[in-house]
């Protein structure tokens, strides 16, 4: 090691003797390194104009053009012979540093006690699950996130989002909002839906900052948000449609899960599919060792951190859980289907009774 270390001391004492070959400063010097040069001119030197716009097109900060200076030093300097010694990349302008925030667009037809849980339930979410900073680099999202909410009693109220309706993530490849049109008969029935909509539109945002908005897959997207959606509902209101086993889970779910990666299959009536599966993979990754809080930290939090650099959902997936998808799949065969038991429901279900999570399950225990 001692030798190593004298080697090393003395190459650099030659180093320096061989430095820079100082000249007279009448012509041009030449200097020993680009950390020499930089000292005097600290974005190098273009041989000539044409150089340097060039090297300013290819984002470098503008040369000093000098035609002796060049010459003198571009054998050693000018390694790829471009006419330029020692060019600068030019700094990265920085990324927009204020913190993300929502701006909240209520329109007055809804009544003043869903605004004020709306503010409860943002303000919770935000605590629980807080939007990763990764959102400002997501070209197609803009600080404030505005969101547009109103009673469906009244047509659509703002002139900024002529058509929306519903509640959904919306945007238009240059900016995106959430929407949230509260259906009236749910304000009239009080149903419980009129707030949980607010945490799975919620979450769709938190999954779009995770995951920089990657592209994913259905059940996973929207599967994670319907489980957290429910779990809110199970953690604050002290009930969910997991007490009523998530009926119906159209029985594609475990026969052909494949159809519910994409949209549009007609089987997913209230994300009910989705959910299932984002729950039975809670349970497969319990089967194989993982507490319950960490396989749902896993699917909600983990992937969607692994999307962000990884785009194949499928090796997302793999690098995430350590199966692949199909072995995924292959788990389902063991939840049977049966025919349905109530006569609206047209076609085969499944049981989510054993997918099911425990009651006790918080979100403070999957986000923290
Ligand atoms: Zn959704």
């Amino acid at each position: 090691m001692k030798k190593f270390t004298i080697a090393v001391v003395s190459i650099f004492i030659f180093a320096g003797m061989a430095g820079p070959a100082q000249s007279s400063q009448v012509t041009a010097k030449k200097y020993s390194s680009c950390a020499d040069m930089l000292k005097k001119y600290p974005n190098g030197v273009a041989k000539n104009k044409k150089s340097r716009n060039k090297a300013v097109k290819s984002g470098l900060s503008a040369p000093k053009v000098s035609k002796r200076v060049y010459k003198k030093n571009s054998d050693r300097l000018d390694k790829n012979n471009n006419g330029i010694v020692c060019g600068q990349k030019k700094a990265e302008p920085l990324i927009k540093a204020e913190p993300f925030t929502f701006a909240k667009n209520i329109d007055p037809s809804l009544p003043a006690d869903w605004v004020a849980e709306f503010n409860q339930v943002m303000s919770n979410l935000g605590q629980l699950m807080p939007i990763s900073e990764r959102i400002n680099e997501v070209p197609v999202v803009q600080s404030p996130f505005n969101i547009y909410a109103w009673n469906s009693a009244v047509s659509n109220p703002f002139p900024q989002i002529p058509g929306a309706q519903g509640a959904s993530i919306s945007g238009n490849g240059l900016t995106t909002w959430m929407v949230l049109e509260i259906p009236e008969s749910e304000l009239r029935d009080k149903d419980l839906h009129r707030y949980k909509v607010i945490a799975h539109e919620y979450f769709h945002v938190y999954q779009i900052a995770m995951s920089r908005d990657a592209e994913g897959t259905q059940w996973l997207w929207e599967g994670g948000a319907k489980v957290v959606e429910e779990l809110y509902s199970q953690q604050y209101y002290g009930r969910s449609l997991f007490d009523s086993q998530l009926m119906p889970v159209n029985a594609a779910a475990v026969q052909t899960p494949k159809v519910f990666e994409n949209y549009g299959s007609g089987k997913d009536g209230n994300y009910n599919g989705s959910a299932f599966l984002v729950l039975a993979l809670a349970k497969e990754l319990q089967q194989r060792g993982m507490s319950e809080e960490r396989a749902f930290t896993a699917i909600l939090r983990d992937f969607q951190d692994e999307s962000a650099q990884e785009a194949d959902w499928k090796k997302a997936f793999v690098n995430t859980f350590k199966m692949t998808v199909d072995e995924f799949y292959q788990s389902l065969s063991q939840y049977p289907t049966a025919e349905p038991t109530e006569d609206w429901i047209s076609h085969r279900v499944v049981d989510a009774t054993p997918v099911l999570p425990s009651k006790t399950l918080t979100l403070n225990s999957i986000f923290n």
